[in-house]
């Protein structure tokens, strides 16, 4: 498995992760940054990417999405390499004074200084209890839409019933063979006008509405899905002849590893100092919403400003005895 080494590695691609990039790589720090989720953008991308943001100072209101897209743009220049869907799980100290963090696909990035801006954890989504769900996840069962190209022609079971079901339901059933709708209620926890449209297509017998419901089964082979079984609490089964599962179950936020690697905690946030954002550990920064300290503000605004501080402070601990002659972005430009 790979080795790569660089000047930070930094522990999610949220707000704080991304714009800690940008940060470092205007003081000519090299970094590689580490998600557990396929995209960057943290909880703004993961849970409210349409939603909008009104206090991004100069921005009186942006979507997250849009939010994190230029995020992207401004850490672009910069080349950071972005190892997403990988956990990191360990991180151990070098004999040469570095770290090294662990990836959960086997491989290793050892670097000077670490920025953790791991928010509530890392992301991942609620799987239903099916039996060897995993042997079909990535091919025939889904917890996001990377492409909704991919369902164009197909029998599509939507699996959930808060807004990300009922909006994949309203936008599928434009393209897919078939849409099914399962939930256990006949009643869903979506916008009201969203629900309203569903049941309008489910009365033109434009998709179907499988109410009350829970998922029971997969059938199929080598990965490749046939039909979904699902049942009612009474035992009442049916089989829906299907190509893909959509499942909706929402996201659930795990510290998992950080808890392990012997920083100082404050439940499950991070404990620093404000002034540097140094934890306990010495060259482990933590920023946005995992780390705390007195007057803390869970806000993406916070983590911008502490990852100017960690960066600062990184620079020091890549870079030792050397001193950072701070230069505005208006003079330096963006270094080449
Ligand atoms: P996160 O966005 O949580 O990103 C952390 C990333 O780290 C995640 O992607 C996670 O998968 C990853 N990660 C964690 N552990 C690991 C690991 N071991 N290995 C690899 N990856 C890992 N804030 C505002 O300022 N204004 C708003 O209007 C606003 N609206 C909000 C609306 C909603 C519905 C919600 C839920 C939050 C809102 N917030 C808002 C809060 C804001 O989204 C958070 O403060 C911000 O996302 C924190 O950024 P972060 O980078 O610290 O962490």
């Amino acid at each position: 498995m790979s080795t790569y080494e660089t000047d930070v590695v930094i522990v999610g691609a949220g707000p704080a992760g991304l714009f800690s990039v940008f940060q470092c790589g205007m003081l000519k720090l090299k970094t590689h940054v580490v998600d557990v989720l396929d995209h960057a953008g943290g909880q703004c991308q993961a849970l409210y990417p349409e939603k909008f943001i009104y206090d991004i100072p100069a921005h009186p209101r942006l979507t997250a999405q849009e939010l994190v897209e230029r995020l992207l743009v401004q850490a672009e220049p910069f080349s950071p390499v972005y190892h997403l869907g990988r956990q990191v799980v360990s991180l151990a100290r070098t004999s040469d004074n570095r770290w090294r963090a662990g990836l959960s696909d086997g491989s290793e990035i050892v670097a000077g200084a670490v920025i953790v801006a791991a928010g509530c954890g890392a992301f991942g989504p609620n799987r239903p209890p099916l039996a060897e769900i995993e042997r079909y996840e990535g091919r025939s069962v889904h917890y996001f839409v990377a492409r909704r190209e991919q369902f164009r022609g197909k029998r599509v079971v939507i699996a959930g019933g808060g807004d990300s079901a009922v909006d994949w339901a309203l936008n599928l059933a434009e393209i897919a063979e078939r849409v099914m709708v399962v939930h256990r209620r006949p009643k869903f926890r979506a916008a009201p006008d969203s629900e309203a449209k569903l049941h309008a297509l489910a009365e033109q017998g434009a998709l179907d509405l499988v109410v009350p419901y829970q998922l029971q089964g997969l059938d199929g082979e080598d990965g490749v899905l046939r039909a979904v079984r699902v049942a009612t609490l009474e035992g009442e089964i049916r089989v829906l002849p299907a190509d893909d599962l959509l499942a909706f179950f929402g996201m659930s936020m795990d510290l998992g590893p950080i808890a392990q690697w012997d920083l100082t905690m404050d439940g499950a946030h991070i404990d620093v100092n404000p002034a540097t954002m140094l934890t306990n550990l010495p060259g482990v920064f933590a920023v946005g919403d995992i780390c705390t300290y007195p007057g803390k503000l869970k806000l993406i605004l916070m983590g911008f400003a502490e990852a100017a501080k960690a960066a600062h402070a990184a620079y020091g601990v890549v870079h030792p005895g050397q001193a950072l002659h701070i230069e505005h972005s208006s003079t330096a430009g963006i270094p080449g």
